[in-house]
Parts: C-alpha cells; structure tokens; sequence
C-alpha cells in the first residue's frame, strides 16, 4: 500500500482469450497515416504522419451505448488498427519494433469535427476535439505481433460500409510508427497507439451505432444513445437523424444538443 491521498481506477482492456486485462497508460494516435485520408483535408500525402495524444480514460470498451458528446454537432468516426504495447522503450529500431507489441485491436479515433476544425483556423491545440469522454472506443486486443498486410479495416455505420482501406496502405507501417514515436519518448508497457484512419471519415449520430472492423480482430462496436431532435436543415453533420423513431418535439431544440441532463450510461465502462 502506498500512501495515496485516494486511488483512481486503471482504465483497462479484454483481452482475446484470456480472463486478465490489458491496463492502459496512455494513447497515442497518428495523423494522416493513409494518403487517401490526407487528400481528404487537403494534406500533402507525402506529409510524415504526426502524434497527439488521448487520455488513457477516454477508452471505451467495445459494446458501450453512451451519449451524444456535449459542444458539438459533428462528432466523426475514424476506424484505426490499434498497436498495444508490451515492453517499453525509447529509440526503438523499425527491426526491433515487433518485439515490443502485446497485440492488436479495431479502434475508433472519435472526433468533434466542428471543433478541430475551429482549432486548426486558429492554430490552436486539438486536445478538446481529440481527447473527450469516450473517444477512444476499442475492441478485445489480441495477443499477437504482426497483422497481416491484406488485412481489411473498414467502418460501419448502422450497417452501411462507410471506410474501407487496408493495413498495406499506410504510410507508416507499425514498425515505422514505434521507431518514430519512441525517439520522441519513451514508450511504456500499457501505451496503446491508435494508428490512424483510411478515407471516408464522418459523422456518427445520436442513436446510431457505429462499427469498426479488422481482419482477424475483435470489432469495436458503440452506439449512441438516441435522442429527440428538433428539424434537421440539410446540410453538413447529423447526418442520418431523418431515421429517427422519435418525433421532433415543438419546441426550439438546438440541432444535436442534449435534451436533458446526461443519464448514466449502459456501458462496460464500469468494470474497466
Ligand atoms: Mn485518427
């Protein structure tokens, strides 16, 4: 025992086959790894990706339904192969890299569009739109060291494809990412790394239910809670609220915005 003032949970993941759980430490995601992605926002494709980072407790585990993240109306989904690490590190070689992975998982880098690109006009940090409750949703991880190059990754939103790329297409292969991250710090046992994101990002809706799938790899799958929208004008974000069941009350409704104080929330969250 130590002599804490008071102890805070260790946010944690399942791990494939096995009853022990993998503790996270921090998260790591990489930008504009997939050229296709980068055109997207109209980057420069040969760009070398960059790093920011997540709180280790945004992590969500696959299965959640939560709600609708507060001060935005454009939350995206970006489907990314995620690399756990086993053993830390600083100035790791790309040949050594593998000896470092625990294992791979399907993650999601949730993001508050609306509010990066708020950030990005005003060269501002992306922290906000980046690293917020449950931002990170991701599956079991599975214990192996390589994932194969053909290897399908692709986002669904209920149910229709709306990412699709393959591992091959990275600009940066895992082992790339290691070696570069840890020259920059040191990697430690827990760090997951949230490998970045194919073409096709966009908007998840309240009461739609959001699927990241990998070969081989426990999907990480949430949904958020639905909620009573007033009209939607057409346009950019909330897109797919025209499915909702619930009738849009008469009264002015802010587009996207929570209708009433946030519930608690049906998630596996609580056994992390
Ligand atoms: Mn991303």
């Amino acid at each position: 025992m130590t002599n804490l003032a008071f102890h805070i949970p260790t946010p944690s993941l399942e791990i494939s086959g096995s009853t022990l759980r993998f503790p996270v430490r921090r998260i790591f995601c990489v930008g504009r790894n997939y050229s296709e992605h980068a055109k997207e926002f109209g980057n420069n494709e040969h760009e070398p990706p960059f790093f920011f980072t997540k709180p280790a407790d945004a992590i969500v585990q696959s299965g959640a339904t939560m709600p609708y993240p507060p001060k935005t109306e454009e939350v995206h989904h970006e489907a990314e192969l995620v690399v756990a690490i086993g053993i830390g590190g600083s100035d790791i070689t790309t040949e050594r890299a593998v000896t470092h992975i625990f294992g791979f998982a399907a993650g999601n880098d949730l993001t508050r569009r609306d509010l990066q690109a708020t950030a990005k006009s005003q060269r501002r940090p992306w922290d906000m739109s980046k690293g917020f409750d449950n931002s990170a949703v991701i599956g079991a991880i599975l214990r192996q060291k390589h994932i194969p190059e053909e290897a399908i990754i692709s986002c669904l939103v209920d149910g229709e494809v709306r990412q699709t790329g393959q591992v091959a297409q990275m600009t940066w292969s895992t082992s790339d990412i290691i070696a570069t991250l840890s020259s920059y710090l040191t990697l430690a046992p827990g760090d997951l790394i949230m490998t970045g994101t194919p073409a096709g990002v966009g908007p998840v809706a309240p009461g739609e239910t959001c699927t990241v799938e990998i070969d081989g790899l426990s999907p990480a799958v949430f949904t958020y809670r639905g909620l009573s929208l007033g009209p939607q004008p057409a346009g950019f974000g909330c897109r797919g609220v025209a499915a909702y069941q619930t009738p849009a009350p008469q009264s002015h409704v802010p587009r996207c915005h929570r209708l009433s104080s946030p519930q608690p929330y049906e998630t596996t969250r609580a056994q992390l």
